[in-house]
């Protein structure tokens, strides 16, 4: 837990401009590891998924995934990078317990991928994130500390090592700094590993879990005084492991660091830990200088050179990506940039697209989602993803509403029944029995009792205040528990009062 001082974040803004700056590591969903053959699924028993490659036993000798390469290479392309012909491994010398050859197999001065960029919108405004590198290593294996209460190593009495994750594909990803976002800095950070998240998902080169760390950041961020030529010093806050959290580290750095600054004391170049309950950073190691790290090319393993041709053929089967693709689909649906960018974040963009697919309009489907089942993934505290109802669930739903089986307030109730696992829309108006009534003699007595019990207003809709009918509307809905059809309930009213 931290015990900073902080500066509030408007306070902030009018003394110091804030630059950012992302490093994100994706885990490549291939088949097998980076350097080896062992399997990369997900969960399986500590320790299972090595070999004499990826713990680093004398005289073992790796061989680079094609896959992994062919995947960067495709990462690459659809961030507008530069592809290297010529390029290689490096060694990255450092002694920790889940790194068990003593280094790790990166990339250092030869990346595959350079100069590149991403555009991101943040409240319709387009930010261009400079995209410096984007290179190949392997993933380290996982430590788990024991006996502590904060599962890190400070007070544990013990630690083990799992090394099914060590050498598994990992992608870095590395944006330049990123000035002159100003109060939009945590929001463009936010955005930017939206972005990037959704093109390695079209992609799909990754399961992109961020709560599997599949995807995982380390958020830069620094402070110089307004007007300044010169950068602040840097702090790296690592593994941050949610979007939402990105945005929070860098908006707790730059609060905290003001603080600092303020007090006439320097910022410390500095890894930090981010702690989710707190949404605060605290201390870690000092920042190593590439030169301590003692990096050189990797002997074990030849240059990779992508040929012209073998590239192009990537670039030319590349999928639409994400921005092209919302752009197509505002189009065909009618609606305004800033309409999708409402979509986008509400996570509704795959959902309306598979609605629509299904079936229904639009403009239907985008209600539904954006309206009551927003309402409803809010209430549960859950994404809208995650709700129980399909798209082609929602699409019958609305299907149910336009033949004028049900109605919105049915339609609802549906809902409710879908989501407690009833089953398909209509076989929940079936069960439930909430189809629209038709003009029965129930309806038919209902709206006569209507008129009965309410002499006064069916007397003022005789003297010509129309809009008065609303009244008897109200109350034939309020005896038929809102399973009549409002406008044949206004029509039978208009009948008996106006037309006769
Ligand atoms: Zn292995």
């Amino acid at each position: 837990m931290s015990t900073d001082t902080l500066v509030d974040l408007d306070e902030v803004l009018t003394r110091y401009e804030p630059v950012i700056g992302l490093e994100t590591h994706v885990e490549l969903g291939t088949e097998s590891k980076m350097f080896c053959g062992c399997s990369t699924t997900f969960g399986a028993e500590p320790n299972t998924q090595t070999c004499p490659v990826c713990l680093g036993l004398p005289g073992s000798l790796p061989a680079a995934n094609a896959a992994a390469i062919e995947s960067t290479i495709r990462i690459g392309l659809a961030l507008g990078c530069r592809i290297a012909t010529w390029s290689r491994f490096a060694r990255k010398n450092y002694f920790y317990p889940d790194i068990p050859k003593g280094f790790q197999t990166s990339q250092y001065d030869e990346p595959l991928c350079t100069a590149g960029h991403l555009d991101v919108e943040v409240d319709g405004e387009t930010y261009r994130v400079e995209i410096e590198r984007v290179h190949l290593e392997e993933d380290t294996g996982k430590n788990l500390h024991v006996g502590g209460s904060t599962g890190r190593i400070h007070g544990a009495d013990h630690s083990l090592v799992d090394y099914n994750r060590a050498g598994i594909p990992l992608v870095e990803i590395v944006t330049c700094p990123i000035p002159g976002t100003g109060a939009k800095a945590p929001e463009v950070a936010r955005a930017y590993v939206t972005e990037l998240r959704e093109i390695l998902l079209a992609l799909g080169v990754s399961e992109v879990r961020m709560e599997q760390g599949n995807l995982r950041c380390d958020v830069n961020t620094s402070l110089a005084p307004v007007g300044s030529l010169d950068w602040g010093t840097r702090t790296e806050t690592k593994n941050v492991n949610s979007l939402r959290s990105v945005e929070r580290a860098v908006r707790f750095e730059m609060r905290r660091q003001a603080a600092v600054l303020d007090a006439g004391e320097r910022v410390v170049q500095e890894t930090r830990h981010f702690h989710e309950d707190t949404g605060s950073t605290s201390a870690g190691r000092s920042k190593e200088e590439a030169t301590d790290y003692r990096y050189f090319p990797e002997p074990d393993l030849v240059p990779i050179a992508p040929d012209e041709e073998g590239v192009e053929k990537l670039r030319a089967g590349l999928p639409e990506l994400p921005a092209a693709r919302r752009g197509r689909l505002s189009q065909e649906w009618g609606i305004s940039a800033t309409e999708m960018a409402w979509l986008v974040n509400a996570g509704a963009v795959e959902l309306v697209s598979d609605t629509v697919a299904a079936g229904a309009s639009p403009t239907d489907a985008r209600k539904w989602w954006l309206g009551e089942l927003a309402r409803r993934a809010n209430d549960a505290g859950t994404d809208l993803g995650e709700l129980a109802v399909t798209p082609a669930q929602v699409a019958e739903l609305i299907g149910l509403v336009s033949a004028g089986t049900i109605n919105d307030q049915l339609a609802r109730q549906a809902l409710d029944g879908v989501l407690a696992g009833e089953g398909d829309p209509a076989a929940v108006v079936e069960s439930r029995g909430l189809a629209v009534m038709g003009e029965s003699d129930e309806l038919v007595a209902a709206v006569e009792a209507a008129i009965e019990g309410n002499p006064d207003v069916a007397e003022k809709v005789r003297g010509g205040k129309v809009q008065a009918i609303g009244a008897l509307v109200g109350a034939v809905m309020k005896t038929t528990r809102g399973k009549a059809d409002a406008a044949t309930v206004k029509r039978m009213l208009e009948e008996r009062l106006i037309d006769s």
